[in-house]
């Protein structure tokens, strides 16, 4: 029997994941949305919901799980995920609608369809429905999976999501099954280069915010409410107890949610001690007083787009004491991308930018070496490499890296959008 994978979303592309494997049966890993350079969401192919065997949602962000409501207008397909992974799913599903009712079809009525239809899995749990799957921690943010198939005809395949491999102050790296894995599906973010050392990036950021402190000054931390806020309110409450931290924006419910699932955290004591330990901003009267005191705000959103960052980012900017640390992704189009580029933000009225304006990488994604230590954990067995989730360039790099590392038998592959790759004839 011909078992492929066809790419619905998410080929060359960073965003709309959905792949489909098809053979006895079909199984769809993630069903994710992207956005164009208008801010638009762009969906991925189309699938019938009738014809699904099984959805897999990797993790809670919109460019795995975005599309899925779409499955539920019409159909109930069989899906599987973590709590955390729906959970926070549905905040950001929430916010989304908010800004995209006019062009997205579905509405939370379809989210909570799908909510109350998924079977909820916890890592290194599996499931058996004539095929297996097998779920385990991916590293990336609160519930993030990766996936294990064995199909009914013997493929045996691992399909990464986004994943971690290091461990963070939040969460444990990623975990791999020592089982034969015949083919990888892998995300590829950051396939074209490695990150520096993560504590040497924590040093360099801890030392600066005390700094920026001691001297009286306000930090500015614009970050994305899942996930890396969570991971820097940890370091900062950990490295520097005696600095004031102030959270605001949907920051503070994310931390509910990781509060609330903290069986998925590395330390849960340790997250419980650092939300005791930090302030969250509740009204927006509140913020004015912090702008003028040495502190830490964490605020979203993490590219200064909307959300609170960007009241505290023009309050704060004109000060050469106060300090602006981006840590987040910057896409290009972005402010925070123009703010890195050229030290000034006319967008946001403010043509001279005196405060310290620094980037950290503080990246949820493996790096080249990092995804190519994945693909060598499983080269006895392995046959196909398929590189997904990642811009034309990285995979180039990340490819030849696999090539070398796996030799001439194992057969690396970088589709595009709307492409089959055949896994077995
Ligand atoms: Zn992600
Ligand atoms: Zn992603």
């Amino acid at each position: 029997m011909t078992v492929k994978l066809r790419i619905l979303g998410g080929g060359r592309e960073v965003g709309r994941a959905a792949y489909l494997l098809e053979g006895r049966e079909r199984v769809l890993f993630d069903y994710g949305v992207n956005f164009d350079e208008k801010d638009l969401p762009q969906l991925p192919l189309h699938v019938r919901p009738v014809d699904l065997d099984a959805v897999v949602i990797s993790h809670a962000h919109l460019d795995h799980v975005g599309a899925a409501p779409y499955l539920f207008i019409t159909g109930k397909p069989k899906i599987y995920a973590t709590r955390p992974t729906l959970d926070i799913a549905r905040l950001l599903t929430i916010d989304f609608l908010k800004l995209n009712a006019a062009v997205i079809e579905y509405d939370m009525l379809e989210f909570e369809k799908m909510y109350s239809s998924t079977v909820f899995v916890d890592y290194q749990e599996s499931v058996e429905q004539g095929f297996k799957l097998v779920f385990t921690n991916a590293g990336h943010i609160l519930g993030s999976t990766m996936v294990y198939l064995e199909t009914s005809t013997g493929e045996k395949i691992l399909y990464t999501g986004d994943v971690n491999n290091i461990s963070t102050w939040t969460l444990s790296g990623a975990d791999f099954l020592p089982v034969g894995v015949d083919t990888i599906i892998m995300e590829s973010t950051y396939g074209g280069r490695n990150h520096p050392k993560r504590h040497l990036v924590e040093k360099r950021f801890v030392e600066t915010v005390e700094e920026v402190v001691d001297k009286g000054g306000t930090v500015l931390i614009p970050a994305f409410s899942v996930g890396r806020s969570q991971e820097l309110m940890t370091l900062l409450t950990s490295e520097l107890p005696y600095v004031d931290i102030y959270i605001d924006g949907m920051v503070k419910d994310v931390s509910e949610i990781y509060l609330k699932h903290r069986k998925f955290l590395r330390d849960p004591g340790l997250f419980m001690k650092t939300v005791e330990n930090v302030n969250f901003v509740t009204k927006a009267s509140e913020r004015k007083k912090l702008v003028s005191k040495p502190c830490v705000i964490i605020a979203s959103a993490g590219m200064l787009k909307g959300g609170p960052s960007v009241y505290y980012f023009k309050k704060i900017a004109e000060n050469p004491r106060n300090a602006v640390l981006l840590v987040s992704y910057q896409a290009p189009a972005s402010n925070g991308h123009k703010l890195l580029e050229e030290g000034r933000l006319p967008e946001l009225e403010l043509n001279e930018v005196k405060a310290r304006v620094e980037w950290y990488d503080f990246s949820s994604h493996a790096g080249r070496d990092g995804l190519a230590e994945i693909a060598e954990k499983y080269k006895a067995s392995l046959k196909n490499v398929i590189l997904i989730h990642g811009g034309e360039d990285d995979q180039e790099v990340l490819k030849k890296e696999l090539a070398e590392r796996l030799g001439g038998d194992v057969k690396i592959v970088t589709p595009k959008t709307g492409d089959e790759v055949v896994l077995s004839p």
